[in-house]
């Protein structure tokens, strides 16, 4: 039935028509005995572009030959840095340029919308998020939880998977959203679950929410770089995303935050007709129009944020006002200047995705983590070894990630991998994820990771 075979040549044969495949020749990769690693953990950190170095030792040289003036003189000018990252990024997440910004970190910005996207009052003050999110945005829902004075225990509900499945499926998520209803405030997943690699429906889910009148919020971490997202057209409220897993960027590099054009501009928002609470007399001026009282909550957009002066008008930052006025764009919620170094390296990443293309990059990896899940299923049909991939067969409900239930194995196995050279990795309790990314990533290096699962199979029996 397949048409994949687990053998050297069909792998290279694959290889040789992937219009992708130079683009490994972009990227440092680790050595193990004298030859690349088997890298498949470009969802925890992605490689190194070959190009990161001198992007960043232009921003080293300005910095020593223009100092202060390196922000309107330097090569890229680091007033308006992150501007130059901007149309990069819409394209990636399918978003306009206004509605997207780089900078921060994730879990930072994650706040920082839920600043303006949680808000809960009455009744309504339920957040909605899938079975085991990163440990990261439980603490942070949790925490907003608190700060608005509500109880996570109560306020913090997860979808479950039915009894012995392991991944979400759409119809029961909505069934969730449709059950809390007006005691929903906010529902935030991720756009890929990090533990399954299950990817979610966006735009069900976003339907779903804003039917029962709650926000509609994503954690992209796992999504952007991987899959064809469409932010804009799925109407999600927010989204955030860091660019050091499938966006190459470096480790702690800046991260990256969408806002819907609906709730950009002047006038007050129209797609948040609920739990405005006390905050709707304020909502109701428009921005910019605010007293100078400093201890007025700042609003941007007809949306409360938490204001910092790079979300300040940017041709009048440096009036030093004392009255917030928010750019018209995403940029609002963009609270300090810019950090040029990550920056850097962000750029250069971002401009391979220019290059490659996101259509282009999707289409081989639906191919890879098929030829992947191939694999797998040859290696445990002839080591006899039960080896069960729970992210879901169907390539709509994933990105390129697999992640594998090894019976019996675990630990072990996956301890026996590494030491012949395959980076992997290991998330508690007892699953191994292997992600073979489009940009960089070869058919032949997911034939030789078969080839080496075989081996320390067998040698474990
Ligand atoms: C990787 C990851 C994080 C990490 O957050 P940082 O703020 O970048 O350290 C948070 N959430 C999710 C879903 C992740 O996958």
């Amino acid at each position: 039935m397949s048409t994949y075979q687990n053998t050297l040549a069909h792998a290279q044969a694959l290889d040789a028509v992937d219009p992708l495949r130079s683009f490994r020749n972009e990227f440092h990769f680790p050595q193990h005995a004298d030859r690349d690693v088997l890298y498949f953990t470009g969802n925890s950190l992605g490689l190194q572009p070959k190009a990161a170095a001198d992007a960043l030792k232009q921003e080293l040289d300005d910095w020593a030959r223009f100092g202060v003036e390196g922000h309107f003189h330097a090569k890229h000018p680091w007033y308006s840095y992150h501007e130059e990252l901007t149309p990069s990024l819409a394209r990636l997440v399918g978003a306009l340029p206004e509605e997207v910004v780089a900078m921060n970190q994730l879990t930072s910005n994650l706040h920082f919308l839920m600043v303006s996207f949680y808000r809960p009052s009455g009744k309504r003050t339920k957040i909605l998020t899938e079975q085991r999110p990163f440990p990261s945005d439980t603490y942070a829902f949790a925490s907003q939880i608190a700060f608005h004075g509500g109880d996570p225990a109560m306020d913090l509900v997860e979808v479950q998977p039915r009894d012995g499945e392991h991944t979400l499926r759409t119809e029961d998520i909505i069934a969730k959203i449709n059950e809390l209803s007006e005691e929903l405030a906010l529902v935030c997943f991720g756009g890929v679950n990090f533990y399954t690699g299950q990817a979610f429906d966006m735009a069900a889910i976003t339907q779903a929410a804003h039917a029962v009148g709650a926000t509609a919020g994503f954690d992209l971490a796992h999504a952007a770089g991987n899959l064809h997202l469409k932010l804009h057209d799925w109407n999600v409220d927010f989204a955030c995303w860091c660019s050091y897993k499938y966006l190459n960027s470096g480790p702690g590099s800046v991260a990256g935050a969408f806002v819907h054009q609906r709730h950009l501009g002047p006038k007050p928002a129209q797609g948040l007709p609920r739990n405005e609470g006390t905050l709707s007399e304020k909502a109701a001026s428009p921005a910019g129009s605010l007293s100078g009282d400093p201890t007025e909550v700042y609003l941007g957009n007809g949306l409360p944020l938490f204001a910092g002066w790079w979300g300040h008008d940017k041709n009048e930052r440096f009036k030093m006002e004392r009255t917030f006025k928010p750019m018209p764009t995403a940029e609002a919620w963009q609270v300090s200047n810019a950090p040029v170094f990550s920056m850097a390296v962000h750029r250069v990443a971002l401009e391979q995705f220019d290059r490659a293309g996101i259509s282009q990059l999707r289409a081989k990896s639906e191919q890879l983590t098929a030829y992947l899940a191939f694999i797998i299923a040859e290696v445990a049909q002839h080591s006899g070894t039960r080896l069960e991939v729970i992210t879901p067969n169907d390539p709509m409900q994933r990105g390129c990630q697999l992640s594998i239930l090894a019976h019996g194995h675990g630990k072990a196995l996956f301890n026996r991998i590494t030491e012949r050279g395959v980076v992997a990795d290991w998330r508690e309790p007892n699953v191994i994820r292997v992600a073979p990314v489009p940009m960089y990533n070869s058919f032949e290096d997911v034939y030789r990771f078969g080839v080496i699962l075989t081996e320390c199979l067998s040698a474990s029996h």
